[in-house]
């Protein structure tokens, strides 16, 4: 058999954090039995799908690396196909015309309240000739669920969960405008696009036990079922907008690299062992189900943080260029980008988002401006200052070689000279090159940014 999953959100926000996980598990999952991953959007509710949500959906979903095997299916576009599955369960009588009133729900409602239960429809019209149907009144159509015993499903996380049939009641198929519902539309689409292994969030289990017998009802083979458990805030709560409940493209611009927050989403939920570090490659030949927990993952930003840091250091210092250029405070000349390039081994060892990666790398591109607004930079450039970084411009003006070897040597002469310490000429150097106090080494910076830069940026020191 080959394995077929699919992720099907529904189209009314952005990939918001909890489904770019359900999407990364059905890839891996599909990705490690040799099958297909699939992306349907599940788009009926025509009012609240909107483009701007279709296309951020699949904006996020290929910033991850997780597009569609195949042409993406729009649910929409199946509404025909759910109606005459419906009607045809109503001819094989496994569905029913309901003529229920408004009132009559709404009774159905009290009393269920009043006996603290949820609402369930009474089944009024299971065994009903559609000859009473009341006059003038368009019916809905519900399927006719089993009335006793119980339904056990085996979910692929969740283990083996039981529930009494006489909590399902006959649910509505088809409104009393003829448009197919969820829950229909969901099974008729699995079944059609030959849905093997159903991974979605724990929130949909309850449906499982209907589908289940929807299936059933159609004659067709109940796909498995793998109920992840949902995301939590690192308090335990559920997960807001405060903890990181933002879609894809947020952390896209927070400055997290797509290899990051997959590698993160997967090890949310998911264990192999204690490894942290899980590279695309392993999650595929490692990833399976019965390693995902069955309790709640708890979203911790500093632990993703830290796995951007590594990333960031693995990636390709091309690559780094292309994504900090649109930050930059001034356009990139190549001037600028032969500078971003060479230093890059230096700048990305300590950043830990590409947005700091950005900033700390800014003063490749535009000269400190004085008074420096970093403090603690600006305390490096004390009173006599100005006229020492002057002499060592003079004095390195000459100078031979311009590489960090001949620069070190060149500048704790100089120091010696006049019985300084080393750090009493290189700080003052740093805070005149790049406005700040924390830098790659002050050499490599030296050596990126060229001798007639160094010279200018040591002599535009004001007298303080
Ligand atoms: N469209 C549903 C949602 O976004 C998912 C349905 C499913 O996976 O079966 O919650």
């Amino acid at each position: 058999m080959t394995v077929v999953t699919r992720f099907a959100p529904s189209p009314t926000g952005f990939l918001h954090i909890g489904g770019a996980r359900t999407a990364l598990f059905n890839w891996l999952y599909a990705k490690h039995h040799g099958g297909r991953y699939l992306l349907r959007i599940e788009d009926t509710d025509r009012q609240r799908s909107t483009t701007e949500a279709i296309d951020a959906i699949k904006d996020g979903l290929s910033w991850l690396g997780l597009m569609s095997d195949e042409d993406v299916v729009f649910q929409s576009q199946n509404a025909g196909r759910h109606m005459e599955v419906a009607h045809r369960l109503v001819e094989e009588g496994k569905a029913y015309y309901c003529y229920c009133s408004q009132e009559e729900l709404d009774e159905m409602r009290q009393t269920a309240r009043a006996e603290g239960r949820p609402m369930r429809y009474n089944g009024m019209w299971r065994d009903r000739s559609p000859d009473e149907a009341p006059e003038g009144v368009d019916p809905v159509v519900r399927v006719k669920m089993p009335t006793e015993g119980e339904t056990t499903i085996v979910d692929l996380v969740q283990g083996s969960v039981t529930i009494q049939n006489q909590q399902l009641d006959d649910f509505i198929l088809l409104r009393a405008d003829g448009s197919p519902t969820y829950m229909l539309s969901v099974v008729v689409d699995d079944h059609d696009m030959g849905i093997t292994h159903v991974i979605r969030g724990d929130d949909h289990l309850t449906n499982a036990f209907r589908q289940y017998h929807l299936y059933k009802a159609c004659g067709w083979e109940t796909p498995k079922f793998a109920h992840i458990p949902l995301i939590h805030g690192p308090d335990g709560a559920k997960l807001s907008k405060r903890h990181g409940a933002l879609g894809a493209e947020a952390y896209r611009d927070l400055g997290y690299l797509p290899e990051a927050l997959n590698n993160y989403l997967l090890r949310l939920g998911w264990a192999h062992g204690d490894d942290e570090i899980i590279s695309q490659e392993q999650a595929i030949e490692w990833f399976d189900l019965d390693a995902v927990g069955k309790s709640p993952a708890r979203f911790d930003f500093a632990k993703l943080e830290n796995l951007n840091g590594h990333y960031i250091q693995e990636a390709d210092n091309e690559r780094l260029v292309s994504l900090i250029e649109p930050l930059m405070p001034v356009a990139v000349d190549d001037t600028g980008r032969a500078r971003l390039l060479a230093g890059m081994d230096g700048l990305k060892t300590r950043a830990k988002l590409i947005t700091h990666l950005a900033e700390n790398s800014a003063f490749y591109l535009v000269p400190p401006q004085f008074p420096l607004i970093n403090p603690k930079a600006a305390k490096l450039l004390k009173e006599g200052s100005s006229a020492l970084l002057k002499e060592l411009a003079d004095h390195l003006e000459g100078h031979g070689d311009w590489t960090e070897e001949a620069l070190e040597q060149a500048m704790r002469e100089f120091g010696e000279a006049r019985d300084l310490g080393f750090g009493k000429v290189a700080q003052p150097v740093r805070a005149a090159l790049t406005g700040s106090n924390m830098s790659p080494g002050l050499f490599e910076v030296m050596e990126v940014l060229g001798r007639d830069e160094c010279l200018s940026r040591m002599r535009a020191v004001p007298e303080n």
